[in-house]
């Protein structure tokens, strides 16, 4: 999850303020019960604290404060709290090629493709890359899912950060050489999308943020207390 504090003014806030995807829901294992992955991905390492409506009450944010709300993709552990943001006015946002793929099967799961979490949403999307605020592009990487997006933010003192969400889970699936690692929807297309976010981080000299590395994770400046500007 990445919370964005932006200058440009959305709905008479003095802040524009987006959400990169939404993390895990309390209510994860009876939640993803039907799926049976909540056996294979359990969210058992969390501390009450650290789940979205805590970290977001820490930070001073109501739901009804986030303008944009992007996803990544829609998998569980990124969808699973969409439903705290229905009916706040904040614009959703994901991939055509997302929704059309987790609209579009038959029966309540696919996967890690949970209906329940986004069947009332209604979706703005996007497809190619998308500036979608000034300094904020959503980078078309799919491979992981059908619709999975990266995104690059320019910030004046930290310079460029890629948050490349599921389409690199880790450091090791980044390489070089490139390694798939867990969920991969469509292998060609996920390794073109790898080498696609790594040329966009080396012209733009990115800090490259990977979806599930828990290492890097600790290295880094975290809310509520750290902030990158
Ligand atoms: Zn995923």
């Amino acid at each position: 999850m990445v919370l964005l504090h932006h200058p440009l003014r959305a709905r008479g806030n003095p802040w524009g303020t987006l959400l990169w995807d939404t993390s895990c829901p309390r209510d994860w294992e009876t939640r993803w019960a039907p799926t049976g992955l909540q056996e294979y991905f359990p969210y058992d390492q969390v501390s009450d604290e650290e789940y979205l409506d805590s970290r977001l009450g820490q930070l001073g944010v109501q739901p009804q404060d986030i303008d944009y709300l992007v996803l990544s993709h829609l998998h569980f552990d990124h969808a699973g709290n969409i439903g705290m943001f229905t009916g706040t006015g904040a614009k959703l946002v994901c991939h055509e090629k997302e929704k059309e793929f987790a609209f579009g099967f038959d029966g309540a799961f696919n996967g890690a493709h949970l209906k329940a979490d986004y069947a009332a949403c209604d979706f703005d999307t996007v497809s190619g890359d998308t500036e979608i605020l000034p300094g904020v592009t959503l980078i078309e990487a799919p491979g992981h899912t059908p619709g999975t997006m990266a995104m690059k933010v320019e910030l004046p003192e930290t310079g460029t950060m890629l948050f490349t969400s599921d389409a690199v889970y880790m450091g090791d699936s980044y390489g070089p050489p490139a390694t798939p690692a867990a969920i991969v929807n469509d292998l060609t297309a996920w390794y073109g999308s790898v080498e696609k976010i790594r040329g966009i981080a080396e012209q733009s000299d990115a800090t490259v943020v990977f979806g599930h590395d828990a290492e890097q994770l600790r290295s880094m400046r975290l809310a509520p207390s750290g902030f990158y500007a």
